[in-house]
């Protein structure tokens, strides 16, 4: 008999019909006369009961299905009468692929923290919550993918390894065959990289940027949607050593249309979800965020404030004028902390926020510079319980200042001739962004730490799985 997916055996209706579905046992309860098998086979969070009458199972035969064993049920599909459900299998054959011995099987039925579920990575798909979560995630890449699609963008592979490091300086990873036990070096004890793969040095990617404008130049939209690695020794719960950046990226567009699609964008994967991922979003709400469909809903439906970072900065200093405590100190010149992006969304505006024109100090070499001489048109996107979510800018298009600007940042013209030939053939205003795909995972689902929204996360000192 052909296999009935879970999440579409609970819509039927077609009762005393035969029905197979395939699963992992969640529990097993029951009576001296019948036992009750709540199965799941990750396509929802829903379970589909399993009823198990003894006149045609032995007790013996059920022995070994417990939590975690994965069988297949063929039966007759019937009306439920029990609470919470709709629909039920009243089994007539049950094979048992997998058992799941219960003395040994991690994932008991009971609550566990999700500490020690990312003990057991290998295993956390299989509860409740990760399941929601994983099954939000592809549907956030889906709700990407159609944005950008529907909007004319191109989907644009930027390289993974890289050979320029302008951009992250110190938080690479590096690439190499050498054997790092017997390093080639030169006469001066430099090591010798014409002996390694690439014959240079190279890293993994910080970001798919400078190679996505050089789509942009030629495309006029694209997006890149890929792994990003930065070896970042910082143990936060909104960073990640390997992450997923979306980094769209447009010409003929300038800093206000770039803000535009950024909140259009966010605004549309958050609705998607809202829209796609009902019952996995009302699960997390339940056990996790009561106030998180409300978050949601308010995103979608309120305009994004813009103001200068002068602005912010102006907000915060009245803030401490007034008795707010601060870790940090608010100085015009230095970057904002976490602290001090989440008081501008959560307290002073309560709705997310668009930071511009930052000091040119604290940002990239390649944003476009303003007539102040002082700062530069970037753009950050700060979202309630997260803090920066995006960070994006308007780009310099003059040949003449992006030149000056990254000699004064001490990045070699040799490594970037390629990049400036975009500004020396046929410049042109432009605009891009970068969204982590995780930290949108962290707002959709309400999740607090970003290990939490990516299967297999890796931080300092943890790559295992
Ligand atoms: P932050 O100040 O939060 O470290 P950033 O200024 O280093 O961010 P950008 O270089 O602008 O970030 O990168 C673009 C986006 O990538 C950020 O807005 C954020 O959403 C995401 N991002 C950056 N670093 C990480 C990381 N280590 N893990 C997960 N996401 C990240
Ligand atoms: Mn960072």
């Amino acid at each position: 008999m052909e296999r009935t997916i879970i999440k579409d055996a609970l819509k039927r209706t077609d009762f005393g019909e035969k029905i197979n579905v395939k699963g992992w046992v969640r529990t097993r309860r029951g009576n001296k006369n019948v036992s009750f098998i709540a199965l799941n086979d990750g396509s929802t969070i829903h379970n589909i009961q399993v009823v198990v009458d003894f006149n045609n199972f032995s007790e013996e035969e059920l022995k070994t299905i417990t939590t975690g064993a994965a069988i297949s049920v063929s039966g007759v599909l019937a009306e439920s009468v029990g609470q919470g459900q709709n629909v039920e299998i009243q089994a007539t054959e049950i094979e048992i692929y997998g058992t799941a011995d219960p003395e040994k099987y991690p994932l008991q039925k009971k609550g566990h923290t999700l500490e020690y579920l990312r003990e057991i990575a290998h295993l956390r798909p299989r509860t409740n919550t990760f399941g929601a979560v994983f099954r939000i995630r592809h549907n956030m890449a889906m709700a990407i993918h159609t944005f950008f699609h529907e909007r004319g963008f191109f989907y644009f592979h930027t390289p993974i390894i890289t050979g320029s490091d302008c951009e992250g300086a110190g938080q690479m990873f590096q690439v190499t065959t050498q054997n790092l036990c017997n390093l080639k070096t030169d006469e001066n004890g430099a090591i010798d990289f014409s002996h390694d793969f690439f014959g240079a040095p190279t890293a993994l990617t910080v970001s798919g940027q400078l190679e996505g404008e050089l789509g942009a130049m030629a495309l006029g939209a694209i997006y890149t949607f890929g792994p990003t690695f930065r070896a970042e020794n910082s143990n936060t719960p909104r960073h990640l050593a390997e992450f997923w950046m979306i980094e769209p990226e447009v010409a003929f567009i300038e800093i206000a249309e770039n803000m535009q699609l950024a909140q259009d964008f966010v605004q549309f994967c958050v609705n998607w979800a809202l829209e796609n991922c009902k019952d996995d979003i009302d699960f997390l709400a339940k056990m996790y965020d009561n106030e998180l469909i409300e978050r949601l809903k308010f995103v979608v439906e309120n305009d994004f404030v813009r103001l200068t970072y002068t602005e912010g900065i102006e907000i915060l200093k009245n803030a401490i004028a007034k008795g707010k405590k601060f870790e940090f100190p608010v100085d015009w010149g230095a970057d904002l902390q976490s602290e001090h992006e989440r008081y501008l969304v959560e307290e002073h505006f309560k709705k997310p926020v668009i930071l511009t024109d930052y000091p040119k100090e604290i940002k990239s070499f390649y944003m476009k510079q303003n007539d102040d001489g002082k700062t530069v048109r970037a753009m950050d996107v700060l979202f309630p319980k997260i803090g920066e979510i995006i960070g994006g800018s308007q780009r310099e298009e003059d040949l003449e200042k992006l030149t000056r600007r990254a000699k004064e940042m001490n990045i070699p013209e040799k490594d970037i001739w390629w990049y400036l030939d975009t500004r020396r053939f046929g410049t042109a205003p432009h605009a891009g962004f970068g969204l982590g795909f995780e930290r949108l995972m962290l707002f959709v689902t309400g999740m607090q730490n970003i290990r939490d929204v990516i299967p297999f996360p890796r931080t300092p000192k943890n790559a295992e799985f």
